[in-house]
């Protein structure tokens, strides 16, 4: 049984659940966050209406956009952020080599520098989460 193994023997079944379950409270919890940010600042500028929010995300986030659209539609419905459009962009994983400097992309996982082969390596691009800004009238 390894570390993320059920505790009950209808395990596979809880098991599912349990990933299942993350993954929607992942995605809705950033998208109340998102939501968060927005409606703070719109209504710092006494925005009566937020219309188009831009959203940047590192692709070690995991974010599926549709179901983050979907989630922020959800938690959205009854503030000034109401049917706002969410343009995410996802920011591929890039990573800096040590020893040479080399700023390479990271394609299935594989974090060797292409130029000297080292894996002495450090990920630049790929776990943000912000809000780029967004449009308000
Ligand atoms: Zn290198």
């Amino acid at each position: 049984m390894g570390p993320l193994a059920p505790q009950s023997d209808n395990g596979p079944i809880r098991y599912t659940h349990y990933l299942t379950k993350g993954l929607i409270m992942h995605e809705m919890s950033i998208a109340q966050s998102l939501l968060d940010i927005v409606t703070s600042e719109a209504s710092r500028h006494n925005a009566k209406k937020v219309v188009r929010i831009r959203v940047r995300a590192g692709e070690l986030r995991g974010i599926v956009p549709a179901h983050l659209n979907h989630f922020f539609q959800f938690v959205s419905k009854d503030s000034i952020a109401a049917g706002a459009e969410l343009d995410i962009e996802i920011l591929p994983v890039k990573a800096r080599c040590n020893p040479c400097d080399t700023i390479f992309d990271v394609e299935d996982f594989n974090y060797q520098c292409p130029q000297c082969k080292d894996k002495d390596v450090e990920t630049v691009q790929g776990l943000e989460l912000m809000v780029q800004d967004f449009e308000a009238c």
